[in-house]
């Protein structure tokens, strides 16, 4: 596989546009295209012979979109491949304030979490963060007549979850380029307050991630209120104990002065029980935090049933009792299926 142009900020596609002999003022041409989500090719302001000299090193397309399907809500779920034929998913979710994308940072994933389809096959590989980025600039193109701002600064895509496949902190310095990337001004300009970063909590990344200082939104999750019960969906639970999630947590809220955030997904008959309920509360009252309550998207690989809806809002009536500030996560785009790496397992097993 070719090079990634997009994992250069601006300043290195300056280096790049003076070492091969052009002027310095193509580099802003050339990373306007590429911020409006063009090929190299499609970039008008650049010369025939440049632009083949640049493709001779980098893809000139590094993702496509494969498929894209429409929920009744407006949900949109996409499908992408990559230069080398992978494939990972992502969705954009529409909200009156904007557009929130969803991207993988992964193709896979190795944390081996049970109720999880990404994790099926393990790692093939980390995507790069140029390959990150270029979820969101295929679907800001797709929708740039629903965006704001003009130029580069075009988009549609206002906030950025990195939830899809992938544990972003098991690809640490590609995820950290693209979070430098994605938020710099004259490209794609989203707000770090407006990007958040889920983890199932590797502790030593979440230091050096709150040692950044990037005011982003950090979400643990969670899953189970014991180490034990947590490694039983979750091998990472034997890795790092919950304490030590939370203590990584609370020097998170010292560096960046952020609440954080927790998932947890109700399984039933595995941790949403009136006991369950009362731990969770005890684990986290008082804390500078939010707790995000999710359906479980049945995944017919594993054994794992979701939670009823009735018993889902008396499990919240619990918390919010027990004094935590927490939500049921609305459900969106169930009729076009799936929660991370449903989509991707279903293609990958009809294409056999
Ligand atoms: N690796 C990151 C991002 C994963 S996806 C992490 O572990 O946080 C985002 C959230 O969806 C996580 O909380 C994950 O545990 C949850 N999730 C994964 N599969 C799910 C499923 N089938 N149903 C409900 N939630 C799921």
């Amino acid at each position: 596989m070719k090079k990634i142009i997009q994992d250069l900020s601006f300043a290195e596609l300056e280096g790049l546009v003076l070492a091969l002999g052009e002027k310095k003022f193509r580099a802003k041409q050339l990373y306007e295209g590429l911020m409006q989500g063009k090929a190299i090719t499609q970039i008008s302001s650049l010369s025939k012979a440049f632009k083949e000299r640049l493709c001779e090193e980098f893809e000139d397309v590094p993702v496509r979109v494969k498929e894209v399907f429409h929920s009744a809500d407006g949900t949109e779920k996409y499908l992408f491949e990559y230069a080398d034929g992978n494939l990972v998913e992502g969705v954009l979710m529409k909200y009156k304030y904007g557009f929130t994308q969803c991207v993988s940072t992964q193709v896979g994933c190795r944390m081996g979490c049970k109720f999880c389809a990404s994790t099926l096959g393990g790692l093939i590989r980390n995507l790069t963060a140029g390959e990150i980025l270029s979820q969101i600039l295929v679907v800001n193109a797709l929708h740039k007549g629903d965006a704001n701002g003009q130029g580069a600064q075009a988009r549609a895509v206002t906030n950025v979850v990195l939830m899809g496949s992938g544990e972003p902190l098991d690809n640490y310095d590609e995820v950290l380029k693209f979070l430098s990337n994605v938020t710099a001004e004259g490209g794609v300009c989203i707000s770090a307050r407006n990007i958040s970063l889920s983890t199932c909590g590797i502790v030593p990344k979440m230091y050096r991630l709150a040692d950044e200082g990037i005011p982003l939104n950090l979400t643990v999750s969670l899953h189970a209120t014991d180490d034990e019960s947590r490694a039983r969906t979750m091998p990472v639970a034997k890795a790092y104990k919950i304490a030590e999630i939370l203590k990584a947590c609370e020097h998170y809220f010292k560096k960046t002065g952020r609440r954080y955030y927790f998932e947890y997904t109700l399984i039933e008959g595995e941790n949403c029980d009136e006991e369950h309920a009362k731990a969770l509360c005890q684990l986290l009252k008082g804390k500078p935090c939010h707790v995000n309550l999710i359906r479980l998207n049945e995944v017919k690989e594993r054994d794992l049933k979701a939670l009823g809806d009735k018993a889902a809002y008396r499990f919240l009536g619990m918390l919010e009792k027990g004094g935590l500030s927490a939500t049921l996560r609305r459900q969106i785009g169930v009729d076009i299926g799936g929660a991370c790496g449903q989509l991707r397992a279903s293609y990958l097993e009809e294409n056999k």
